[in-house]
C-alpha cells in the first residue's frame, strides 16, 4: 500500500506547483515538495506571493526556491503605487 502524505502547507489546494508536482518532472518536483510543502513552507517563494498578493500573481511555473523572482514581483508591485486591483494581470480580480 502506498503512503499518503498530507501536505503541511495550508495553501496546497490552491498552489499550482503543488497541484502539478505529482505529474510534473517528479525527479525535480518530489524533493521540492518534500522540502517545502511537506516540511517547511516558511521559505517558499510561491507562498510569499500567495499570501501577500494572491493566487493570480503566482507565475504558473514558479518553483518554491525561486526567491529572487518572488522578491522582484513583490518589489515591483510595492513600487508601482498602483492599487492591487488596478495592477492585477489582465482578466483577474
Ligand atoms: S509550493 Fe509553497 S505555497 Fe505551494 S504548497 Fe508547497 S509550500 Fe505551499
Amino acid at each position: 500500500m502506498k503512503d499518503i502524505v498530507s501536505p503541511i502547507c495550508p495553501l496546497a489546494n490552491q498552489c499550482s506547483f503543488y497541484q502539478q508536482s505529482k505529474s510534473y518532472m517528479p525527479a525535480v518536483s518530489k524533493p521540492l515538495r518534500d522540502e517545502y510543502c511537506l516540511a517547511d513552507n516558511s521559505r517558499c517563494a510561491c507562498r510569499a506571493i500567495l499570501t501577500q498578493l494572491g493566487l493570480e500573481w503566482v507565475p504558473l511555473h514558479m518553483m518554491p526556491y525561486q526567491h529572487e523572482w518572488a522578491e522582484q514581483i513583490l518589489t515591483d508591485i510595492a513600487n508601482s503605487h498602483v492599487p492591487l486591483e488596478a495592477a492585477a494581470p489582465a482578466g483577474v480580480l
